[in-house]
């Protein structure tokens, strides 16, 4: 197909690939970290009390009941507190505010395959580093100069925890970029960096309510930091558009964060489940590294990675895989409900005995 001459003018991109979200409601959808609970019931109340005709106003541009939840609920004062349509709305809204220098932004090329994604679509110069054989972050790799460094901490789709002193070291390392540190995975046994943000200026933590809080669907996330940082990303949201979260997920996103007993159950039970399919996969003789996230990155003891996720998905199980070097030997599994993993595992054991 040849190119029109409007055509050269186009900005192109290689867009992000999301995982399924398969029409069927009959199947064990293990593919893309959704949480398999229900969010917090005090959303149900939200919902059944909304006054629709609130619908004619636009919503509060600045998301002020939700920002100040969170901001109670983390110990920050609201102007810390950045809320975006989800948490990839707040990375890229972070990209397009912080990564101009020219310089090249960091980060590893095993991980969220949405940043390279961003910083094409930026024309933001990158470089990957290479994650080492233990599938960790070399922090080394990113004490050299930089136009800005992002990762996920537990790191996707590894699900490997680094530690907050590790992070640390990198961001003393970067007085002269913004350093992002995506938590998306962060509830579900890691320790966070946020306390770090006090300490220093130019640190980003980004977290979402679709994976520990299970409103994946409500597009909520949110990042902490100094007054300085949110200020800047403010002044370049306000300058795209003002309104991008609606007046409803704003209430159901306040009512959800208020309710920390609920919260820390759903999560609890998550990571117990998380650790009896760990047992159950190494005496199988699946090799993973130790995720502290709520998916477990294995690799099969026989029948290759790519078998197995076809045979699954025949069964009406689907999970994650990625012809990609390195990680096309692995599988990425979300922990679902006892249940769910039960059948899982039944029908893994099917298609390795056969
Ligand atoms: C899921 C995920 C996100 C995006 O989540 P949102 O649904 O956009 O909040 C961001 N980063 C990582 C590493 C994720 O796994």
């Amino acid at each position: 197909m040849s190119n029109s001459k409007w055509e050269d003018g186009v900005r192109k991109v290689v867009p992000y690939v999301p995982g399924e979200q398969p029409k069927d409601t009959n199947i064990i959808k293990l593919n893309t970290n959704e949480n398999p609970y229900p969010p917090a019931p005090e959303v149900r109340d939200i919902l059944d009390s909304f006054d629709e005709s609130r619908m004619r106003l636009y919503p509060a541009p600045d998301a002020a009941v939700l920002t100040e939840a969170i901001a109670e609920r983390y110990g920050v004062s609201p102007e810390q507190v950045f809320v975006g349509v989800g948490s990839d709305d707040v990375i890229s809204m972070a990209f397009l505010t912080f990564f101009n220098s020219g310089k090249p932004v960091f980060f590893p090329d095993i991980t969220y395959s949405f940043y390279d994604v961003w910083a094409d679509v930026y024309r933001i110069p990158y470089e990957t580093k290479p994650l080492r054989d233990d599938l960790t972050i070399d922090p080394e790799d990113y004490k050299k100069p930089n136009g800005g460094i992002i990762f996920p901490n537990p790191n996707a789709p590894t699900g490997i925890l680094e530690s907050v002193d590790m992070i640390e070291d990198i961001v003393k390392a970067n007085p002269d970029s913004v350093v992002m540190i995506d938590e998306a995975y962060i509830d579900f046994g890691g320790e966070s960096c946020l306390p770090l943000t006090e300490k220093y200026e130019n640190l980003l933590v980004i977290q979402t309510f679709s994976k520990s809080r299970s409103m994946a669907g409500m597009r909520i996330g949110f990042a902490i930091g100094s007054k300085k940082l949110i200020k800047y990303m403010n002044d370049v949201k306000f300058s795209i558009n003002s309104y991008t979260m609606n007046t409803v997920t704003q209430l159901c996103g306040a009512a959800a964060v208020k309710n920390e007993k609920y919260f820390r159950e759903s999560v609890d039970r998550i990571i117990a489940t998380r650790e009896n399919t760990k047992k159950i996969l190494a005496d199988m003789g699946f090799t993973f590294p130790d995720s502290k996230s709520n998916f477990i990155f294995a690799k099969p003891p026989c029948k290759s990675a790519e078998y197995l996720f076809n045979e699954l998905k025949k069964r009406k199980i689907f999970v994650r895989w990625w012809d990609k070097p390195v990680i096309r030997d692995y599988m990425r599994i979300t922990i679902g409900t006892d249940a769910e993993m039960d059948e899982f595992i039944k029908a893994v054991r099917e298609v390795i005995a056969e």
